[in-house]
């Protein structure tokens, strides 16, 4: 089953290098040629031109790419080079119409789409344990079984295109809420000179223990916040969030509280750090001893 990557980040990079340990990967494609170039340097696999040259050489089109109107690109791009018997499985986050909209695009030249976005991390990525949740046909999940095995530890179809992404909405709010959660209690525990460590490990290792704490927790104490997830992507997937709550008549106050504090860290030139770069205006709070940087 010839898979071809298209957007080798922080996700695609790992998810490529998994599929080609598992002799799945035809070809790669990066906008930024140099990451592709020296990806397809170290697998042993061929740069394709263009996203249609990829299509062209693989049955299966991986792409996972940052925002809903990169994705729209992308597919364009791929449009001419798509036939029946081909399938385009898009891990990027973007909003449920958006994959609709790919979906239906996809579909006009005969080939499938499915929206598998995902969760794991750059780690997961790396390891080949992520976790996919996939809109589309249930057959074609299926059929794909050793691309998604090759990249992943779970894969669940959640129903018709677009249910991926909307499963990953739920995702997106409750990672918020756990850096929010993670950050507070981190900051609060150095200010009362604790050692962190110990903190870290202790707290890690009972009911309070998580997987954002187990690996960003050591890094966003020493004030390192390489990413990882950067913080203006989930600021876009919260927006999409937003969005999706509003046509439901709330304002979650979860969303809205991480938006606006992701918003005055990106104003303050942040929003390529890690999502744990919320710690540096938890630690502020207590550096100033008031309110005002939230
Ligand atoms: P990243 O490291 O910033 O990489 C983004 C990739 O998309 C790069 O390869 C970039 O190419 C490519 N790209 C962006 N716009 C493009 C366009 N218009 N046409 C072609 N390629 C384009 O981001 P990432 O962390 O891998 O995230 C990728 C997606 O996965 C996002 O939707 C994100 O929300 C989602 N995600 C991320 C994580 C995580 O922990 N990082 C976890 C789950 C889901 P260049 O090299 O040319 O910039």
């Amino acid at each position: 089953m010839n898979t071809g990557v298209i957007g080798l980040g922080a996700m695609g990079a790992g998810m490529a290098r998994n599929l080609a340990a598992d002799g799945l990967l035809a070809a790669v494609w990066n906008r930024t040629a140099a990451k592709a170039e020296a990806l397809a340097a170290e697998l042993g696999v061929p740069v394709a031109a263009d996203p249609a040259d990829l299509a062209n050489r693989c049955e299966v089109i991986v792409s996972c790419v940052s925002r809903d109107a990169d994705v729209l690109e992308v597919i364009q791009a791929l449009q001419p080079a798509l036939t029946a018997g081909k399938t385009v499985v898009d891990c990027s986050t973007i909003a449920v119409d958006t994959a609709r909209q790919a979906g239906a695009l996809v579909s006009e030249t005969g080939a499938r789409f499915l929206d598998a976005p995902v969760s794991g991390g750059r780690e997961g990525a790396e390891a080949g344990q992520l976790v996919f949740m996939v809109g589309g046909e249930a057959e074609a999940v299926d059929a794909l079984a050793p691309v998604f095995q090759a990249m992943g530890k779970q894969t669940t179809h959640m129903g018709p295109v677009g249910s991926g992404q909307a499963t990953k909405a739920v995702n997106q709010i409750m990672a918020a809420g756990i850096n929010q959660a993670v950050t507070e209690a981190l900051a609060f525990g150095q200010a009362s000179g604790l050692d962190m460590g110990k903190v870290i490990d202790v707290v890690g290792g009972g009911a309070a223990g998580n997987w954002f704490l187990q690996k960003r927790g050591a890094s966003m104490v020493d004030g390192v916040f390489e990413p990882g997830f950067k913080l203006a992507l989930h600021h876009k997937d919260l927006s999409i969030c937003k969005r999706m709550s509003a046509e439901m008549g709330v304002a979650l106050p979860i969303i809205e509280m991480t938006l606006k504090h992701y918003e005055r860290l990106m104003e303050a030139g942040f929003g390529e750090e890690d999502i744990s770069a919320l710690f540096r205006a938890k630690r502020d709070l207590f550096e100033n001893g008031n309110m005002k940087s939230l």
